[in-house]
């Protein structure tokens, strides 16, 4: 082992496992405790920007992720952005937008990118059954893990990757101060496949490229998978709420619901619209909760959060697992650095929390923004020309920040600090 302390992570999804992998890459002891009993073939598909794929190129992960992906190769994923009523007229192509660069990106489902990465990891530092519930600070300054099964675990740094729902944002933040919140929309997700949505007349080419209905109170999300013959869907619908947070729903957040319950709630939208909702099977109802206002500080002690659990945000830019992805890129090179021991763990930690709650908070808000942009459309509300001057260049800062740099920079100052 290359260093004098041990790190355990908590949560063993998307984000955990990558940072398990990268920090044990470095030699450092790891252990990851995972509340499910297996690693499940339940999730839903997520698209992963530019950033996110440097993200993992830098942990060295890109390889094993492309392998199970849904594409031979990242692609250009712009959207387009069409009218959800009427004759669903094209309003605005992200493509328009002014400074647009290298915007190729990969869409994986969860299930495929946990088993990419799982060969990668030595299984016995891998704990399933292990739901943590409280999180100790020692005299000595380690931290005892306590699980629901009684049993405990200390180590000298804990990575909260637990999700949204997380327990160590509890310790982070102190009890009662959770700002997680019910966003007042459900997404309906569920698949298509094209030439059903085709030979009900739907014109708008969405084999080919990712597409947004927008409208009022209401928007759909559709991008082609499985070679352009199968059409993911995520219609998103806010107009029973307001638009502030509300409190967080009871359980279970994700429901199966019927297909007639959501075509019930887009009368009077467009023909391609119709169709789409009617083909819906086996849609789920996802409850969308976000934290806000954000936390102003991702680390407390020897505690530190990512992913999800730090900033779980709204759906609306496609950017919350990216986020997660550079905390960990952010993490591991801090934690694998030279200069870092147990001694100055706090210092590295103050590091990421300078480098990262400013940038992963900056996203979490510009995603709520998204929503309402996505959301206003209609008379008396937003026109083609207000929908193309919001959404323009909006995923840019969020594609094209150069976080390599900007740790490299970190690092240096930390290099030349005395701690
Ligand atoms: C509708 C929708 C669409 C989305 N689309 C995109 C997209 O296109 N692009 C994108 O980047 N992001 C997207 N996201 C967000 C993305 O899914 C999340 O940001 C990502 O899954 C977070 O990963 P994570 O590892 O932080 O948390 P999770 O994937 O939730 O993993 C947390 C893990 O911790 C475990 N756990 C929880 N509590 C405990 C405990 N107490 N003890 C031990 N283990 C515990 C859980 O079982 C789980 O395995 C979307 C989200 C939604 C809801």
């Amino acid at each position: 082992m290359s260093k004098d302390f041990d790190v355990a992570i908590v949560g063993g999804g998307m984000c955990g496992l990558a940072c398990a992998i990268g920090l044990a890459k470095s030699g450092i002891k790891i252990a990851v405790f995972e509340a499910a009993a297996a690693f499940e073939q339940v999730g839903a598909g997520v698209g992963l920007g530019p950033n996110s794929l440097r993200a993992l190129k830098g942990l060295g992960l890109f390889d094993a992720v492309l392998t199970k992906s849904d594409q031979p190769k990242p692609t250009t994923r712009l959207f387009a952005f069409v009218e959800g009523t009427g004759t669903h007229k094209q309003i605005f192509d992200y493509a328009e937008s002014s400074g647009v660069k290298n915007c190729e990106g990969l869409g994986i489902y969860r299930p495929a990118f946990l088993d990419a990465l799982m060969p990668l990891l030595d299984p016995t530092c891998i704990s399933l059954n292990k739901r943590c519930t409280a999180i100790q600070e020692l005299p000595s300054g380690r931290q005892l893990l306590h699980f629901s099964d009684g049993t405990t675990h200390e180590t000298d740094l804990v990575i909260g990757a637990d999700g949204i729902r997380s327990i160590t944002r509890k310790k982070v933040m102190g009890d009662g101060n959770d700002c997680l919140g019910f966003s007042g929309t459900y997404a309906y997700r569920g698949l298509i496949p094209i030439e059903q949505l085709k030979a009900e007349g739907v014109q708008t080419p969405v084999e080919t490229r990712p597409y947004c209905y927008v409208g009022l109170g209401k928007h759909i999300i559709t991008f082609p998978i499985k070679g352009g013959t199968v059409l993911n869907v995520v219609a998103f619908d806010s107009s029973a709420h307001p638009g502030h947070l509300l409190p967080e729903r009871p359980h279970p957040w994700v429901e199966i619901v019927s297909t007639k319950e959501i075509v019930g709630g887009w009368e009077g939208w467009g023909d391609e619209v119709q169709a789409i909702v009617s083909h819906l099977r086996n849609p789920s109802r996802w409850s969308i909760h976000t934290l806000h206002p954000p936390l102003k500080s991702y680390v407390r002690k020897r505690v530190v959060l990512v992913g999800d659990s730090a900033h779980a945000m709204l759906p609306h830019l496609g950017a919350g697992v990216g986020q997660g992805f550079e905390d960990v890129y952010v993490l591991c090179r801090l934690l694998s650095h030279q200069k870092t021991t147990k001694a100055n763990l706090e210092a590295a930690l103050a590091i990421y929390d300078e480098l990262r709650v400013p940038r992963a908070n900056m996203v979490l808000e510009q995603s709520i923004n998204m929503g309402k942009i996505y959301e206003n459309y209609g008379p008396g509300h937003y026109d083609v020309e207000d929908i193309r001057r919001h959404i323009k260049g909006m995923w840019e800062p969020v594609w094209h920040h150069d976080l390599e740099a900007e740790v490299d920079g970190a690092i240096r100052r930390f290099e030349m600090e005395k701690v």
